[in-house]
């Protein structure tokens, strides 16, 4: 199969949808791989690179859309790429449909088959594609938390694992799934006093077995969260409903009940916010205050590491792309109901309900 690799051109995307060892595995398989110069910069990958794996360079996206029959990307298509993606043409990124009318009925026009990443999902549940972003922005949001408790940056002025004599930061995180688990990894390896919150008591049981000991977990209530806020350093949001918003768990009238200079980390911001006072922000201007409470809520946490979001991700996304290239989306997709599920628009038709229900669209 011919496969086209795009330069991201969405502001402040750097990431890379194949990485030079990917170009490799698909050339194995007797792919033709296009890429667009400079496509991997962004995430540290030089052209040389790429074309020592046998990867052929083209100088202009327009040529990479023309010459491929599956296009694989980070970011959904901005409109400048509505008009180059054609008929036929497989697309293989995330694509976020129910939020985007105008990318929706662009793509239905261009009678593409657009295959979502966020929508594979496994026979658990699980969605093997988002994991990595989840993963990336747990482990981030103790490394922001941890920056913006400085005195400097309009913190409390306390280190996260304290020193010998001193006492630790406390930090609490509201949902123990991925973004939770990892965000409580690094707090506890940075030696502060951990408290994971969650609904769900197996896995809070299954937290407890294998977080080390200055990790505890606690039921997640009104009543507790009000109790734990007074006295917290850090607080993590990494709630979700799966299709749903984000439940406020921490309300406006909590804050004053906050010491100043308690930083609220929200990653749960994609979904809404799990803090009333959460509003998006960007990797350029991403903290704000109110009452003395510092507030990060950047809603693209892993492009501001690039270079681990684009390996991370293309971990978990190459295999499915060998899949596709190998066996064609039809038989790639008779054959994995993984990746079935990935479909969203077959040549001009919704087939994910949950798209055809946002925009009451034939489904
Ligand atoms: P997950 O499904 O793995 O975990 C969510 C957890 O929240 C579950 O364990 C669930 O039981 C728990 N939960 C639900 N309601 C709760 C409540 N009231 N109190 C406490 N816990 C509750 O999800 P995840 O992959 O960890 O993602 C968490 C959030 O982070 C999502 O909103 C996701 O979209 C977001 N996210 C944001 C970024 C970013 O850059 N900002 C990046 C990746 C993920």
């Amino acid at each position: 199969m011919i496969i086209g690799v795009p330069k991201e051109i969405k502001n402040n995307e750097n990431r890379v949808a194949l990485t030079p060892s990917g170009v490799k595995e698909l050339k194995k398989h007797g792919h033709q791989v296009f890429v667009q110069m400079t496509a991997g910069d962004g995430s540290g990958f030089a052209d040389e690179e790429y074309a020592n794996v046998g990867a052929e360079l083209l100088p202009t996206i327009e040529e990479v859309y023309s010459k491929a029959e599956m296009i694989v990307k980070v970011k959904e298509p901005i409109e400048a790429e509505y008009k180059l993606i054609k008929k036929d043409q497989l697309v293989f990124t995330y694509f976020h449909f129910a939020s985007h009318e105008p990318l929706t009925r662009a793509m239905i026009d261009s009678k593409s088959v657009c295959l979502a990443y966020e929508t594979v999902e496994k026979a658990d549940r699980s969605l093997p594609l988002l994991v990595p972003m989840s993963e990336v922005a747990g482990r981030m949001s103790i490394q922001q938390g941890a920056k913006y408790l400085e005195k400097p940056l309009k913190g409390r002025g306390i280190l996260l694992g304290g020193v010998p004599g001193v006492r630790p930061a406390k930090v609490m995180i509201l949902g123990g799934g991925i973004v939770g688990t990892e965000a409580a990894k690094m707090a506890a390896g940075m030696g502060a006093d951990v408290t994971i919150l969650d609904l769900s008591l197996p896995r809070l049981r299954y937290l407890d077995d294998v977080m080390p000991a200055n990790v505890k977990t606690l039921m997640s209530s009104e009543y507790n969260i009000r109790e734990m806020i007074t006295d917290h350093d850090l607080i993590i949001g990494a709630v979700l409903i799966p299709g749903a918003k984000a439940p406020k768990l921490i309300t406006r009238d909590m804050l004053k009940d906050m010491r100043p200079g308690t930083v609220l980390v929200d990653v749960a911001v994609d979904q809404g916010g799990c803090f009333e006072t959460t509003k998006p922000t960007t990797h350029q201007d991403p903290i704000y205050i109110i009452d003395d409470v510092v507030h990060y809520s950047v809603a693209n946490m892993p492009g501001a590491v690039p270079y681990t979001s684009t390996l991370a991700l293309t971990n978990a996304t190459l295999p499915y792309a060998i899949q596709l290239a190998n066996k064609g989306w039809e038989k790639a997709c008779k054959e994995s109901n993984e990746l079935k599920l990935g479909l969203n628009i077959i040549k001009g038709d919704v087939v994910y309900k949950a798209v055809s229900d946002a925009f009451n669209l034939p489904y």
